[in-house]
């Protein structure tokens, strides 16, 4: 407590009277959170400190002062964005980030955003260069395709190839694939925003290569084919596969887009997994323009590929919109050591994490069950019931929408679920779990960290 002169001068009684703010900004004890936060939030929180505690003794109270401006500050100093264990079961999880990338490509982006970098430059002649070079190689070998440009995401691209082949005029589709992915993308809004018209084709169900043939007209730009990703529809059905639509094409000078989605650039029968269309399959089939997803299947950062015929791809490279859409430096470096590790498949398991966690055998995932169940189970106590359950998890990301992941979950019994799940996204590195069944399944086919989960398990109780 300090007393003013000026309250002595007058002789009135001795009031507490707040420390100058400047003054509480000099105790050690602050020191720390200066260092973390920086003076001008520590400030901040000190005359808020100073207007809560008006009045009262513990005003002038460093320790007390300190912890009160690092529980206020915590949310600020700790990153928004923050690592999380995705133990959904889900591993192209598009809410947690999708894929992660590999080593490679971590170091490559690193560089990328410490350095000047050639990305528009070319070294042999000193000239300006462009900065799809970077990917475009790796894509032609990796597709067939004549060329290749890359966007900000595959609803860019697809935005990006409709406006540059098809403005003003009209676009064929399927019934059956006029799709909605989630976050807002509809086939026929993005349709829209291109600046083409929409001519939906066959029903729901059931379409037929006479139904594409019946609805080209002198207006058609050309005709698009989309993955139906997310939805399957089973029983009386027929699409039209784009191997067949190409004669149809062609006959009619019209491009053959394909929206592949998740699109991957390798065989996923490799590990056993259920076919998905790759980009070589659609080239080799035809088909003029391919675009897919950089940070689904393929794994790697947030990116719309687009490859197929020179004449197209070129014209779509010059639309003014892909310069609106075009992609950094960072993930460029990401995308292009991504892209070198499919030079050698038989190594891609070990070395992209997407393709690891998805070929990672059913037993490894038991094992690394049974040797963290005891721990988890110490830290729940007696109130929780803990057990090691087979589950189905999924790819994710609209790849192959059904269960087909044969995995191994802890499945946590306990009362209050839902504070035991947030619990656990309380913990330093948030694990986020899925509850079903009345249990909360933590799937371990994504856990990679195992000492690190286990590590903050004893923070359980305090979160
Ligand atoms: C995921 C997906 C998209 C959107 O791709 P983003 O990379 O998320 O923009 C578009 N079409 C299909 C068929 C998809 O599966």
């Amino acid at each position: 407590m300090t007393v003013s002169r000026a309250d002595r001068a007058e002789g009135s009684a001795p009031i507490p009277h707040p420390p100058s703010i400047d003054r509480m900004a000099g105790w050690p004890a602050l020191a720390p959170l200066i260092g973390r936060a920086g003076r001008p939030l520590v400030i901040e929180a000190l005359r808020a400190w100073a207007d809560a505690m008006r009045g009262a003794l513990e005003v002038d109270d460093e320790q007390a002062c300190a912890r009160w401006c690092a529980a206020r500050l915590a949310g600020l100093i700790q990153p928004s964005q923050r690592r999380v264990f995705n133990l959904t079961g889900t591993v192209l999880h598009t809410n947690l980030g999708r894929a992660q990338l590999a080593e490679e490509a971590i170091q490559a982006a690193v560089e990328a955003m410490r350095s000047p970098t050639t990305l528009e430059y070319d070294l042999t002649g000193g000239a300006r260069g462009e900065r799809d070079q970077h990917i475009a190689p790796w894509l032609l070998r990796l597709t067939g395709a004549e060329a290749a440009t890359a966007v900000n995401n595959n609803a860019a691209a697809v935005l990006l190839a409709l406006n540059a082949l098809a403005e003003g005029r009209e676009v064929i589709v399927s019934r059956g694939e006029l799709i909605e992915i989630g976050g807002a993308f509809r086939i026929p809004d993005i349709m829209a925003r291109a600046g083409c018209r929409l001519v939906e084709v066959g029903t729901t169900n059931r379409t037929h290569l006479r139904d594409y043939a019946a609805a080209i007209g002198p207006d058609t730009a050309a005709i698009m084919k989309v993955h139906p990703s997310n939805y399957a529809i089973a029983g009386f059905t027929k699409s039209v596969s784009a191997a067949e639509l190409v004669p149809l094409a062609r006959e009619k000078g019209l491009p053959l887009i394909e929206d592949l989605g998740s699109g991957t650039l390798v065989d996923l029968e490799t590990w056993g997994l259920p076919h998905e269309p790759t980009a070589r399959e659609a080239i080799e089939a035809g088909v003029d323009i391919v675009t897919f997803s950089g940070d689904k299947l393929l794994g790697g950062p947030q990116a719309g590929l687009i490859v197929g015929r020179k004449h197209l791809v070129g014209r779509i490279a010059r639309n003014p919109m892909k310069r609106a859409l075009r992609l950094d430096k960072v993930r460029l470096a990401a995308l292009e050591a991504t892209l070198r590790l499919y030079a050698d498949p038989a190594r891609l398991a070990e070395r992209l994490p997407t393709i690891r966690a998805l070929a990672r055998p059913a037993a490894e995932i038991l094992a690394l069950a049974e040797r963290v169940l005891p721990a988890l189970a110490a830290a729940l106590g007696p109130g929780a019931e803990v057990a090691i359950e087979p589950v189905r998890g999924q790819i994710g990301s609209g790849a192959l929408p059904v269960d087909l992941l044969p995995s191994f979950a802890l499945a946590i019994r306990s009362k209050g679920l839902d504070r035991l799940a947030d619990a656990f996204r309380g913990l330093p590195i948030p694990v986020i779990g899925r509850i079903g069944a009345g249990k909360l399944y933590f799937d371990l086919r994504t856990l990679d960290d195992e000492a690190a989960f286990v590590g903050q398990l004893d923070k359980l109780g305090a979160a």
